[in-house]
This record gives structure tokens, C-alpha cells and sequence, in this order.
């Protein structure tokens, strides 16, 4: 093969893999199923803006650095648009949007009245020290505070990025604004006006979609395995409530390793290790494996809580699981879920499956414009309501258009957008 026909092929599978054109795809499918004009679509192709930032920071050892980051807003139908902010050494402007488009469909299919929008920094943290990152993160702010808002565009937590960094975004913004707007963003320290519940609200809304998946399929899932790819906030949270549903968890991989026990992993005992500071590659309470290897196993439930693109047509056909937890956003090509398919894996697609984190965001955002606070049985109550009620409207499309999870996630998002575009005079 000459390097010519080797670099096309290349640009083939990278254009597959795109989170935006895997989006683009899934949404043009399920406008035309449902019968929509394309005029739905064309809303919905492309983000309302797309802002993009340099920050100019001096670095611990006198240098200056540039780094690059974007925010994109997709949809305001409903009201502000709302999503994380990544800090990935990966981040690039397909990948916002497709985020931001995600963004959108969840809040549709949870009814939140809220619109997508998603941000990155092109950074890896580790690379940074503390005072480096507090400083691009406020510089990251003071890029966007135009442009954001409580009732603009909500940011929240995302990949590698936690409270302490949404205390100083939110710090940077009310200094330039003048006064306290906790509003302004999600995930906050509690302190500030965070919600109760929020944390734990993406991996408990994972658990929640894989009782009821197991409910469907008539599983035991006291008698159920589990292996979770990813133990970032997601992926921690949602082994401890599959723990507290008696699910067995037999491995767990990051980065750094994978672990694996047949008898089920101390779910506790990893966590105290994991906030002492260690990582799961030195953990040896149970048997190393190879990260790769997770994808292999002998399981009944399937968690990957990592990056997009991590279940491709390889790892797809090495699965065995009964049922896939999508608690990544895009964890999945489309050639992997072909083989997902075929092997008539239920699937409980990202967009529905850790849509528990918008929601709880909603609620703390909800909790800061009325400035009251609810407590964490309230949340976790609100939390399951809403988490219930998408999964099962999901359910019901799926059976009533005889297709798959992710198509009636998909369905049900666009025919939210699609009524709001109509009542608005957009599509007739
Ligand atoms: N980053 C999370 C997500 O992808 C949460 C976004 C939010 O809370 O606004 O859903």
C-alpha cells in the first residue's frame, strides 16, 4: 500500500470515529424514522457558537505558555445551555461539539430546560502543578464570562475536572462581576452553594439504568458481574452503588492498570486506598491485569466510564456482557456497536445512561436561583424520578418503533427538540 492510499484510509477511520460525524449520523437517522423534514436537522447540526480561547499563563519556572481551549453552546430552545469543561490533552473542536450536541439530547430526553454546551482545555493536567492549573482555569473564565451566566450557559464538571476547579471558576467570575452568582456553574464545593447529591449523581444514575435494563431482561443482579473501564468520579460512584445493589464487581481498569478479583472486589477498601492517594495499577489486594484485557471478560455487565471511542469492532467482539452501560459520553464507534448489535447486547446508551449528572446540576442550579437548599433523600428521590421515567420513555420508543436503545434514545431526544422547534415556529 503506498503511504497515499494508507493516509486516505486513515482519514476514513478517523472521520468514522469523529464524535461529531458519529452524532451527525445517529441524528439524521432518527429525524428521518421519526418523519421529520430535514429542516430539523439543520438546527440541530451545528452549535449556536463555537468560541474559541487562548490563555497565556506564566508557569511555575518563569516560562510563558499558550494553551487552547473552546466552548461550545449548542441549543438554547429551552433555556441557558448547560455541560462540563475537559481539561484533555485530546480536546479538539469536533470533539466540544459533539459533546455539546450530547448535552442537548440528554437534557431533551430528561425533559430539563436546559440546552447542550460543553468546553475544553487542551491540557493534560498532570503535567501542571497546582498553582498552574488554578491559573488557566481562571484565565479559562475570564475568556468566557461574556459569554456565560446563569442564564446564559452553565458550565460543570468533566473530565479532570473536580469542585476544587469549579471554586475557582466560579471565584474568577464573581470577581469580575462584582458580586456572588453561584448560579453561574454546577458541581460546586457544597460550600458554595453546591448540591447534596451531585457527585455521586452521574454513577448513581448509572446504577439506576442498569436496574431497570436488568428489570427488562429479567437478570438477578445479586447474582450479576460487572467490569467498570474508567475510575475517574464516574466509574468510582458507579461501583459503589452497583456494589450496593449486590452486583459483583470483578474488575476495574484506568489508565494506570486494570484489577481484576473473581469473588468480586472490597468496593470500599479500593476507594479509601484511591482518596489515600493511590492508584489502581499499584493496588494489590487484587490480581493485575492488563487494561486491555477488561474488555474481554467473562461478565454480565459491561461499564465503560472513560474516554469516547474505547468499545471499537475489536473490543466489541472480544465482549460477552448481556448488557452495556455507556457512563462515558461516545464510549462507543459504530462499528463497535454493530458488533454490540449483532450480539444483541442491550445497550443503555450514553445519552440516557449518565444523564443523572445534568440532572442533578439542574437541581443545584434550580437550588441556587431560589437560593434554598433541598437535602440529599431529596435529590437522590428527584434524581430516580427523572432518571426512571428517560429510561422508560427510551424503553417504550424502542418497542414501538421495533429498534434499538441507542436509535430510541436518539428518537426521543430529537422529538423533544423537534416539538420545542415547532411550537417556536421553526418547523412546521
Ligand atoms: N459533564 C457531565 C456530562 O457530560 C455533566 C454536565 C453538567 O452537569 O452540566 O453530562
Amino acid at each position: 500500500m503506498t503511504n497515499e492510499n494508507e493516509q486516505a484510509e486513515a482519514d476514513i477511520t478517523s472521520q468514522n470515529d469523529n464524535p461529531l460525524h458519529i452524532v451527525h449520523e445517529l441524528m439524521k437517522d432518527s429525524v428521518q424514522s421519526l418523519g421529520y423534514s430535514d429542516n430539523v436537522f439543520r438546527v440541530l447540526e451545528k452549535p449556536l457558537r463555537l468560541i474559541e480561547v487562548s490563555m497565556r499563563i506564566r508557569m511555575n519556572d518563569g516560562s510563558i505558555k499558550n494553551f487552547t481551549g473552546y466552548r461550545s453552546q449548542h441549543l438554547d430552545i429551552f433555556g441557558p445551555t448547560k455541560g462540563g469543561i475537559r481539561f484533555h490533552p485530546s480536546v479538539t473542536r469536533d470533539e466540544v461539539k459533539a459533546l455539546s450536541i450530547w448535552m442537548s439530547l440528554k437534557s431533551a430526553i430528561l425533559g430539563l430546560p436546559l440546552g447542550g454546551g460543553k468546553g475544553g482545555i487542551i491540557v493534560n493536567p498532570e503535567e501542571l502543578t497546582s498553582e498552574e492549573l488554578e491559573d488557566l482555569s481562571r484565565a479559562y473564565i475570564r475568556k468566557l464570562t461574556p459569554v456565560i451566566g446563569p442564564q446564559k450557559d452553565i458550565p460543570a464538571p468533566d473530565v479532570n475536572t473536580n469542585p476544587e476547579v469549579m471554586g475557582w471558576m466560579m471565584d474568577e467570575y464573581d470577581q469580575l462581576r462584582g458580586y456572588n452568582i453561584p448560579g453561574m456553574l454546577t458541581g460546586k464545593p457544597l460550600i458554595l452553594g453546591g448540591s447534596a447529591g451531585r457527585l455521586a449523581a452521574t454513577g448513581r444514575g448509572v446504577v439506576l439504568t442498569i436496574r431497570e435494563a436488568a428489570d427488562v431482561l429479567n437478570m438477578d443482579l445479586s447474582t450479576s458481574t460487572a467490569a467498570i473501564q474508567g475510575f475517574g468520579n464516574v466509574g468510582s460512584m458507579t461501583a459503589k452503588y452497583l456494589a450496593e445493589l449486590d452486583v459483583t464487581v470483578v474488575a476495574i481498569s484506568e489508565a494506570s492498570g486494570a484489577i481484576y478479583q473473581e469473588d468480586g472486589i472490597d468496593i470500599h477498601e479500593l476507594l479509601e486506598f484511591i482518596e489515600s492517594g493511590g492508584v489502581i495499577g499499584d493496588y494489590d489486594k487484587a490480581e493485575q491485569l492488563d487494561p486491555e484485557e477488561i474488555f474481554g471478560l467473562e461478565v454480565d455487565i459491561f461499564i465503560p466510564a472513560a474516554l469516547e471511542n474505547q468499545i471499537t469492532e475489536k473490543t466489541a467482539g472480544q465482549m460477552q456482557a448481556k448488557i452495556v452501560a455507556e457512563a462515558a459520553n461516545g464510549p462507543t464507534t459504530p462499528a463497535g456497536d454493530k458488533v454490540l448489535e449483532d450480539k444483541d447486547v442491550f445497550v443503555i446508551p450514553d445519552i440516557l445512561c449518565n444523564a443523572g449528572g445534568v440532572t442533578v446540576s439542574y437541581f443545584e442550579w434550580v437550588q441556587n436561583e431560589m437560593n434554598y437548599y433541598w437535602s440529599e433523600e431529596d435529590i437522590h428521590n428527584k434524581l430516580e424520578e427523572r432518571m426512571v421515567d428517560g429510561f422508560h420513555n427510551v424503553l417504550h420508543m424502542r418497542n414501538e418503533k421495533s429498534t434499538r436503545m441507542r436509535q430510541a434514545a436518539y428518537m426521543v431526544g430529537v422529538a423533544h427538540i423537534a416539538e420545542g422547534l415547532s411550537a417556536r415556529g421553526w418547523v412546521k
